[in-house]
């Protein structure tokens, strides 16, 4: 038997086999070496070197690894603490807050690019909640305000408590309740809840049926309002919202209209829409004013508004309620000639 210390350069392996005499174990003969005890001393100097090698590459491996998973795990973590802080200016009011991320993955830029977007819509909503807070106290304090000093000079004597006199304070409070009518349908709009039921109808009859509940208003006064309306025409829409485009452009039109005033409403069908046309011949809309009259409030004509008592709301709710069916409404006009309206509804 050789003794392991003997050489240090290698694994010292023994083998034992059994001398056998007719199956009699009879001695043990132990075989003992050295594995690399083959190998030169330049091998050995080698074999050397490479396992170090391989120990020196191993830890380079290891802490560059970490070194890279540190570097790339800032890259996700940075951008992503700054949405964070983003998200949460926003959420203590501060609308004006962006996220600004410098990263070339895709998933942390459209998040970036979203949250924006939130804030951004958010900071709108809130300016066109605060404008229209704004409008609505304005629009309340005007009839209020008339209101409070008819009464005031009807406490004092100054202003007799005739028949007359009361009449003019209803038609006052007539004006506050249609304000406060739109103000509640252009909320539901706001809200995106403008209430649309479809149904099939002939929009031929319905229009026909429409005409005739105006027309005794408009010979009161001496106008006319003729129509020219494509029979057994179909559409899918809300009925009552008809109505309600109808009456609004029936009535705006009537309040401007002049000696000799005319109104026609036409309905065409076209392939792939119907269209609806409302004209008329009365005092026509300002060239400047055109653009913003489907806006809230805007009023191009504030004195006879006031007369009328519009309350500028009426063509944004209708240009609403097209919308919300898919549609289009526009409108021409020329002073002192009229106005057209143009409403497409897709079939
Ligand atoms: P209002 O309740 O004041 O009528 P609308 O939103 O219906 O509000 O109309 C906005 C403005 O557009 C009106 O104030 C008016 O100046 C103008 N307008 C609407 N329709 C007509 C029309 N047929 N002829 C002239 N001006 C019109």
């Amino acid at each position: 038997m050789i003794n392991p210390s003997l050489n240090n350069n290698g694994n010292y392996i023994e083998k034992t086999f059994y001398l056998l005499d007719n199956n009699k174990v009879v001695g043990t003969l132990i075989i003992g070496y050295i594995d690399n005890s083959y190998l030169t001393e330049s091998a050995m100097i080698f074999k050397g070197t490479l396992f170090n090698s391989f120990i020196i590459s191993g830890i380079i491996t290891v802490l560059l690894g970490f070194v890279i998973s540190v570097f790339l795990s800032k890259g996700l973590t940075n951008p992503i603490l700054n949405i964070t802080h983003t998200a949460n200016q926003m959420r203590s009011g501060n609308l004006e807050s962006r996220s600004i991320v410098k990263t070339n993955v895709n998933e942390i830029s459209e998040l970036s690019a979203s949250i924006n977007y939130l804030a951004e819509t958010l900071q709108n909503q809130e300016g066109l909640r605060k404008r229209y807070a704004l409008d609505i106290s304005h629009e309340l304090r005007t009839p209020l305000t008339t209101l409070k000093s008819h009464l005031e000079a009807m406490v004092d004597g100054v202003w007799e408590i005739s028949r007359e006199h009361l009449n003019i304070l209803i038609k006052e409070i007539d004006g506050l309740t249609k304000l406060v009518d739109d103000l509640k349908n252009t909320f539901k709009d706001l809200e995106g809840q403008l209430n649309i039921n479809k149904t099939y109808f002939n929009i031929s009859n319905e229009l026909e049926n429409i005409i005739s509940e105006f027309k005794p208003l408009y010979s009161k006064t001496g106008y006319l309002l003729e129509s020219s309306i494509e029979k057994n025409v179909e559409i899918l829409m809300d009925k009552y919202r008809l109505k309600q485009i109808m009456y609004n452009l029936l009535s705006n039109a009537m309040k401007y209209l002049n000696e000799d005033g005319k109104v026609i409403v036409r309905l065409i069908k076209e392939d792939r829409y119907i269209k609806i046309i409302v004209k008329d011949n009365g005092a026509g809309i300002k060239e400047k004013d055109l653009p913003f009259i489907f806006e809230r409030f805007y009023r191009a004509d504030i004195s006879r508004n006031r007369e009328t008592g519009g309350t500028g709301l009426g063509l944004s709710i209708t240009k609403s309620i097209v919308e919300a069916h898919g549609g289009k409404i526009c409108a021409e006009s020329q002073m002192n000639k009229g106005t057209k309206f143009t409403i497409l509804l897709p079939i």
